[in-house]
């Protein structure tokens, strides 16, 4: 771990009082829930997931959708949040963070204790019949999917239940990304935590924030296209990093 670089980033996160956190599946791996794109994490390769994963790909063939969500659905309900989830509640308790804007569907960071989440690819509280909008709560429904193995189907006209994550070529939740992009224009202090950075328009946030004049953090285990842009980069397990940097802002501030 470089030092130096824990220190400056906690000099800045000291001086904000509007941050944000921009957060995405790296921050989750530590807690057991493999990324998309990282080598060897499997849920990428095993399928063409772009396909499967995207809203075409569910309607044409949702049992083809429910298998390759499986394994991940298994993951999320039995994942904790790690301590890296945990020092960004803590920065919001402390008052150097405002939101929390994640891409993750695991909801971790409401596990973790952040008060203001923005889910710009939603969540699994919730499943959405595609054919008449009614929304369930999703407990149950994922209780019986992990049980059964079979497609949910909505109780009111029989069509196939969707879970409320975002899938490639969905509309990503519009108050959601209003509000984020507010966020980020008001910030101070933007912490990337564990994003490629490669999924717009979710992406564009972090530049938002610089734009505004906000400092920008990065951790991030693999290189970013906004790296060039950073005040501080850390290319570092984000469990690890946040932890660091979390008490070395508690003992300068003493
Ligand atoms: P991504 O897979 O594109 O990128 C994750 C990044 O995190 C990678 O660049 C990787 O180097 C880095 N990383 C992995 N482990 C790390 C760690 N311990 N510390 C620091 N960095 C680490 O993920 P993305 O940018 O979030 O986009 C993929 C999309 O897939 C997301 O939009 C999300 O909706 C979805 N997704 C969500 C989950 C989840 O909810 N936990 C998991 C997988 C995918
Ligand atoms: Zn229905």
């Amino acid at each position: 771990m470089n030092d130096d670089l824990i220190r400056q980033s906690a000099e800045i996160i000291q001086g904000s009082s509007k941050g944000i956190a921009f957060t995405g599946a790296g921050i989750s791996t530590p807690s057991g829930i493999p990324d998309f794109r990282s080598h060897d994490s499997g849920l990428w390769q095993s399928v063409d997931a772009m396909a499967v994963a995207s809203i075409w790909g569910f309607r044409q063939n949702p049992a083809g959708f429910f298998e390759w969500f499986y394994p991940l659905t298994e993951l999320i309900l039995a994942a904790k949040p790690n301590v890296a989830h945990k020092a960004l509640a803590q920065l919001e308790a402390m008052g150097k963070l405002q939101a929390v804007i994640t891409q993750n569907i695991d909801m971790l960071h409401t596990r973790a204790g952040n008060k203001t989440i923005y889910e710009l690819h939603g969540h699994l509280r919730e499943a959405t019949c595609i054919h008449c909008f009614t929304v369930y709560p999703a407990e149950p429904i994922i209780a019986q999917f992990l049980k059964d193995k079979q497609v949910p189907h909505c109780p009111k006209c029989g069509s196939v239940l969707k879970p409320n994550a975002i899938l490639f070529g969905e509309q990503l939740p519009i108050q959601q990304l209003l509000a984020s992009q507010e966020a980020a224009r008001r910030s101070d202090m933007v912490i990337v935590v564990g994003s490629s950075l490669e999924v717009a328009p979710a992406s564009d946030i972090p530049i938002l924030g610089k734009r505004n004049g906000a400092k920008l953090i990065i951790i991030n285990l693999e290189p970013t296209p906004l790296d060039s842009m950073a005040d501080v980069v850390i290319h570092e397990n984000a469990a690890l990093a946040l932890p660091a940097i979390l008490s070395c802002l508690e003992s300068t501030s003493i």
